[in-house]
């Protein structure tokens, strides 16, 4: 085997592991262009088969190897006209220019139907040649319209035909002035297409680096727009999605028990001091609710409810609405007087639901508010009631 063969051969080996790859990748990302890359390849590598293989293709007469290769030839810039229209990003092709890309694989494919009937109706001998003139025009213009917008794949995909496109410029040139063929057309010709080869791949594997980082910043939009939905924008706690996101998760097992804590006369620290101050004394409280232990969201207002994960659930959640009281004084200044809490709490029984409980917690925060404020009460089974309990029959004071 001579060089010649041998840089033929790795030529179309080339071109075969191109086809492989694009197809393998299509059930992957499901990409058309893939598919019209892997149809122009193919076509490329036949046509250079016919055209440019050291010994004829075996049972070819020459007459049947350059038909066949003007057809190949024809339907491989047929499929760039697709090619171009699914690979460019959509937001650098307009319609009407996509549009136009899609039409060059119909008229490549008449053209090509035409190659066949030339030699017997000669007056169809130029149509295929205009035609494919037409074709690449339409090509250029629709590369040059993306590129000129900031297309990257374009952009590639122009550098990947430059090779092509000057070398055809070079011989073509080259044999009107000289009026002879250039010898080494074929190894020129050859090179210009594995520079395609190899430019176009980047082209893809950029186009994917590019889908993929949209995807990241897509699934980051979605991961803080979440996040957004769960939160209380003003004290950053999670608000009432957030709770129950918290406790259908259940990353902390099972909350042990629920206080709902309310800040006392908030009202009169509205009026007295403006909202402004309000919202202050509302951060602040979200701040003293944090905790080990616990975890604190906003329902609304200024009220707050606390889920309590230990066997010492009333002291956590006696603790965390003494923290309201601290955490105001730390935070906000000029206040004439302390700022207190009540709340009411609830024991989270075996099968109990978290609303079942926290409507138990209610009913504890508002006896707690009728018995003077400032306190917490906790509820408590029948039975579990201590002797002279001072509050009523099924609460307790905790504390
Ligand atoms: P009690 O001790 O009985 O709980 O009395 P209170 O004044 O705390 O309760 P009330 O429900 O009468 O008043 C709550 C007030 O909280 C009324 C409302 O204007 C105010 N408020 C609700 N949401 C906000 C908020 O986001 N910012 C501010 N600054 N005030 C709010
Ligand atoms: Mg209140
Ligand atoms: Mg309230």
């Amino acid at each position: 085997m001579d060089g010649a063969s041998i840089t033929f051969g790795a030529f179309l080996a080339t071109a075969a592991i191109f086809v492989m790859i694009t197809l393998a990748l299509f059930p992957v990302v499901r990409r058309p262009f893939l598919l019209w890359l892997s149809a122009r390849t193919a076509m490329i590598g036949l046509m250079a088969l016919m055209f440019m293989s050291p010994q004829l293709p075996i049972g070819l007469s020459e007459g049947e190897a350059k038909l066949i290769g003007g057809v190949a030839n024809t339907l491989s810039i047929a499929v760039a006209g697709p090619f171009l229209a699914s690979y460019i990003e959509r937001r650098y092709l307009l319609d009407r220019t996509r549009r136009l890309l899609r039409a060059v694989l119909p008229i490549g494919l008449i053209l090509a139907g035409i190659i066949p009937l030339v030699p017997h109706a000669p007056i169809l001998t130029n149509v295929p040649e205009m035609g494919l003139l037409v074709l690449i025009a339409i090509i250029v213009f629709g590369l040059a319209r993306a590129i000129s917008v900031g297309s990257r794949a374009a952009t590639f995909q122009a550098v990947a035909w430059s090779g092509g496109v000057a070398v055809g410029i070079y011989l073509l040139v080259h044999e009107i002035v000289t009026g002879v063929e250039v010898d080494f057309w074929t190894t020129a010709v050859l090179a210009a297409l594995v520079l395609e080869f190899i430019v176009t791949s980047m082209g893809v594997v950029d186009g994917f680096m590019d889908f993929r980082r949209q995807r990241d910043a897509a699934l980051e939009e979605v991961e803080a727009a979440t996040l957004a939905i769960a939160t209380d924008p003003l004290t950053g706690l999670a608000n009432r999605r957030g709770l129950l996101r918290h406790y259908e998760e259940g990353k902390r097992g099972r909350p042990h028990g629920v206080a709902l804590i309310d800040c006392d006369h908030f009202k009169r620290i509205n009026d007295r001091y403006g909202h402004d101050v309000g919202d202050e004394v509302l951060i602040a409280i979200g701040r003293g609710l944090k905790g080990e232990n616990v975890f604190a969201a906003r329902l609304g207002g200024e009220e707050f409810v606390v889920l309590l994960y230990g066997e010492d659930w009333q002291s956590l959640a006696e603790k965390a609405r003494r923290r309201v009281t601290s955490a105001v004084i730390e935070d906000v200044s000029g206040l004439a007087t302390t700022v207190t809490a009540s709340a009411g709490i609830a024991q989270l029984r075996e099968g109990e639901s978290l609303a079942s409980a926290m409507k138990r917690a209610d009913r504890a925060l508002y006896a707690a508010k009728d018995a003077g404020r400032d306190r917490s009460l906790a509820m408590i089974p029948f039975d579990a009631r201590p002797p002279g309990d001072p509050a009523s029959p099924q609460l307790r004071v905790v504390g």
